[in-house]
């Protein structure tokens, strides 16, 4: 039997290092053992996926040398690679757990299903629903059914007893059915859950190995079960290590950048970072700390992965990108990296327009563009103190714009104006007197380039990380601050 592994990114969002982690343990294991590697999008939840954010996902992968046999840019003989494409497989293999009662319509509104919870919560009942509660009287589903009523498609569960997974890292999982939902496997607009379309398309694509993040182990019983209905034989489970920030707790954006894009546009090279997170549980039977892919694909060996939580820490990865740099790059092709990052004509022709007025030789360029080119830069307290807005007020107006900013998933110059300019009339502040401490935080100093067109220039991810970078260097806010601010934001969110 060939191995054939999948990864299988939801596309909401920017794309994140924990799936080039686990994108990278699969393409090892797969070449290792000649294997084919495949990248299926899971776009299900058509209200948060976005193609543009697909497109991130496969860019972002593909820059850090990640390349997959099959998908939905490469085809292949088991597509289509996008579940939006496959919902008439879906819709066709939960009719069979119809047929064979081992699923059942339920017609229960959100507002009935509300009541239950309520009535559970109030009798001090701590269950999971099962298809007896959740079961109507057969005159009442008629009923519902004649009048057209939406029902969702749920599967039988067992109300309770243990559910043994066998993972390859773990041994046997122990998990109780008491706590497992009659989980839902079609939506009321006929779409699948994750559940039925995560197996039905790994038994259909042949995946021999699922190697997925950790969170997914609870999913486990249900997809077993759902194996066993379908009589079909279940992939190997492998579930890897979550990524940690340096404080343990789970890699998150709140503590750490996570964004692929963000190592990319700080200037690391996609091998550095591929071979950082090589080390995340795993390491070469030498220990050499600095290895390329191939190398690593050579000694792999998924058993050694460690369970330990794997740090991800910046410090160590930009310690060893410097390695990679100076050990790896001669001169020209340090030249030719610096160029492809952003000495590029597509770049300064983005930058040119903002300062062409201002130049009148060509060094007055480096003064006036250092922005486009920096990281975070370096920030003097003194300058966030002249500015008109007091010390909590401009705590208050990096965080709302930070939080703001975070949810924009398009970047688009005129958008983040009148999203900015919005939340500057809410919180009643002046305009101008709200943009100075983003100023400050993009450049360093109040004297910055339009700064919209700069924030559209550098792009989300400095500019994010350049916002948290000021509210840091203002002293950051505490657990109860960020609490109370959450709470202003929301409602000045809702009202925009
Ligand atoms: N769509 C899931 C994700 O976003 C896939 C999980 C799995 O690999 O089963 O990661």
């Amino acid at each position: 039997m060939s191995v054939r592994v999948r990864i299988a990114p939801s596309p909401t969002g920017d794309p994140h290092v924990g799936t080039a982690y686990i994108a990278l343990f699969n393409l090892a294991f797969a070449r290792s053992l000649g294997g084919k590697f495949i990248l299926r999008i899971e776009d299900t939840d058509r209200v948060r996926s976005s193609l543009s954010s697909e497109k991130a996902i496969l860019d972002s992968l593909h820059w850090m040398g990640l390349d997959w046999d099959e998908g939905p840019d490469v085809g292949g003989e088991y597509g289509p690679y996008r579940q939006s494409e496959r919902g008439d497989i879906y819709a066709r293999y939960a009719q069979q757990l119809l047929d064979s009662g081992k699923a059942f319509k339920c017609y229960r509104s959100s507002e009935e299903l509300d009541k239950l919870r309520a009535d559970r919560r109030e009798q001090g009942i701590q269950k999971a629903f099962k298809q007896s509660d959740l079961e109507l009287p057969a005159e009442e589903i008629k009923r519902r059914e004649a009048a057209g009523e939406a029902y969702v498609v749920r599967m039988c569960v067992p109300d309770e007893g243990t559910c043994i997974v066998q993972d390859r890292l773990r041994g046997e999982i122990e998990l109780d059915w008491a706590n497992v939902d009659a989980q839902i496997l079609l939506k009321a607009d006929g779409m699948p859950t994750y559940h039925l379309a995560n197996v039905v398309d790994d038994h259909l694509m042949e995946i021999t190995h699922v190697i997925r993040g950790e969170e997914w182990i609870n999913s486990a019983p249900k997809h077993q079960l759902l194996y066993e209905y379908f009589g079909w034989d279940m992939p190997e489970l492998c579930h890897m290590p979550l990524l940690r920030n340096p404080d343990k707790s789970k890699l998150s954006k709140r503590k750490n950048r996570t964004s692929i894009n963000y190592y990319r546009d700080m200037g690391y090279l996609p091998e550095a970072l591929t071979n950082y997170l090589g080390r995340m549980g795993w390491s070469m039977p030498d220990e050499s700390e600095k290895f390329t892919l191939d190398r690593m694909i050579n000694n792999f060996d998924l058993g050694k992965v460690s369970l330990g939580g794997p740090v991800f820490d910046v410090e160590k990865l930009d310690w060893l990108n410097g390695l990679w740099i100076r050990e790896e790059l001669n001169d020209q092709q340090f030249a030719s990296r610096v160029a492809d990052w952003a000495i590029n004509p597509q770049y300064l022709g983005k930058i040119i327009p903002l300062i062409k007025d201002r130049v009148e030789k060509f060094t007055d360029i480096a003064p006036l563009s250092g922005l486009f080119f920096n990281g975070l830069p370096i920030l003097d307290t003194a300058e966030f103190e002249s500015l008109k807005l007091d010390h909590e007020a401009q705590i208050k107006v990096l965080q709302f714009a930070s939080w703001w900013l975070d949810d924009q998933q398009e970047w688009e110059r005129d958008a983040l104006y009148q999203g900015l300019n919005a939340i500057s009339q809410k919180m009643e502040i002046k305009l101008r007197d709200f943009l100075q401490p983003l100023f400050v935080a993009m450049s360093g100093t109040k004297v910055c380039p339009p700064l919209f067109d700069a924030m559209t220039i550098v792009g989300p991810d400095i500019t994010r990380a350049r916002l948290r970078h000021a509210l840091l260097a203002l002293g950051g806010v505490s657990k109860k601050q960020a609490k109370n601010l959450e709470k202003e934001f929301r409602s000045i969110k809702d009202s925009l």
